[in-house]
């Protein structure tokens, strides 16, 4: 059997580990110390970690699962990784920069099963949830090729926004967030962590249980249930009614502004009568919503859709603006290193079944 990745253990879980298999409480803030702080790649380089310890845990853990297949630095900074995992599957994660810091995107499965229309991650299936050790590896895999360069940089943000729906992984994720957040650890602000989900309404309710605040963001892409249908099939499971009622249960709870992400895609969702819907839709929580607008990167398999024009972008962004909706672009980072959404992913497994 595989071991798993030590880093899928919250401080908490890997205490009560060390303990119940007879180890010192104290171990466990200098294995995390040396794993979170001093960065090592196994556990063996823990130097003032007795024997015993590390013995007990190379029986039972690796640090490092993730093989880097790929990496790709683009000419504004981005750097895209293409991660092998031990059973062979691909993942990728990307970092971005930022005029207020490092952000990075994480992938949460190996594809993605909700299938949205636009998607290149929801060409492939599902085959399974990653773990949480997986998920906090690749923010670690990041900040040792950061470290690499020697420039005592630190990854600052995360967005949950790589292959897959984080909300159908949820004990994984909570338990990622918890890791990176982790004061002794990392130390990634829970505001500086934002997750993406396509609309699994009733997984909203429970997120908003947790009282984390950690930013959430919706891919909404549609105004009215017509046209999300046709987009995203999760829409069936979970039309727009549905949808805000878990949202306003959020509001209420959290007190925080939710971002709603918007692909624009030429002549299907771009007139100025969707934007017109989608201020009345949010009119009522103006004051908690940000709407972000998000230029399409075409994907080959989805010939159908193409990008909005740019004047079309800038039009539908005023028009949300007129009504009070607050509302921003995303112009794209890493467009020459296929940075979108599953793209690196599904362009290296094409090659593969071609060799
Ligand atoms: N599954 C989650 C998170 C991952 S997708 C979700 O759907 O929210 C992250 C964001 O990228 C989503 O808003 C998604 O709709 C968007 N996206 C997917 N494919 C894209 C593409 N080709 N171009 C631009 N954005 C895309
Ligand atoms: Fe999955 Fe998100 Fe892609 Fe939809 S947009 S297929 S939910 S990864």
């Amino acid at each position: 059997m595989t071991k798993k990745s030590i880093y899928g253990l919250t401080f908490e879980q890997l205490t009560n580990w060390l303990i119940e298999n007879g180890q010192k409480r104290f171990r466990a803030e200098q294995v995390w110390d040396w794993l979170y702080k001093k960065r090592i790649r196994q556990f063996a380089d823990m130097k003032n970690v007795n024997k015993e310890t590390i013995s007990l845990l190379e029986e039972n853990f690796v640090v490092e699962t993730l093989d880097e297949e790929i990496k790709q630095v683009s000419k504004d900074g981005t750097v895209k990784f293409l991660f092998k995992l031990q059973d062979g599957n691909l993942i990728e994660t990307v970092l971005m920069r930022f005029n207020y810091g490092l952000s990075v995107c994480v992938t949460t499965q190996v594809g993605c099963n909700i299938g949205c229309t636009f998607c290149a991650s929801g060409l492939l299936r599902k085959s399974r949830d990653l773990d949480s050790g997986e998920i906090v590896e690749q923010i670690m895999k990041v900040q040792k090729h950061l470290d690499e360069q020697g420039k005592d940089e630190r990854v600052s943000h995360i967005v949950v926004m790589g292959i897959g729906e984080p909300f159908d992984n949820f004990t994984n994720l909570l338990n990622f967030i918890h890791v990176v957040n982790d004061e002794k650890g990392l130390k990634i602000g829970q505001r500086h962590i934002t997750v993406s989900t396509s609309g699994l309404a009733h997984k909203i309710y429970e997120f908003a249980d947790t009282g984390l605040q950690v930013n959430l963001a919706i891919s909404l892409h549609a105004p009215n249930n017509e046209l999300r249908t046709r987009i995203m099939k999760i829409n069936k499971a979970f039309p727009i009614e549905k949808l805000m009622k878990a949202v306003d249960y959020y509001l209420e709870n959290s007190n925080r502004r939710i971002t709603y992400e918007y692909i624009m895609l030429k002549d299907v969702n771009d007139h100025k009568e969707e934007a017109l819907q989608l201020a009345k839709l949010l009119r009522s929580k103006r004051h908690l919503s940000y709407v972000n607008l998000i230029p399409y990167n075409s994907v080959e398999e989805h010939g159908q859709y193409q990008r909005s024009e740019t004047s079309v972008i800038q039009e539908f962004h005023e028009v949300l603006k007129k009504n009070g909706i607050n509302s921003g672009v995303r112009w794209e980072n890493g467009a020459d290193i296929d940075a979108a959404c599953g793209q690196l992913r599904s362009k290296q497994i094409k090659k593969q079944k071609i060799v």
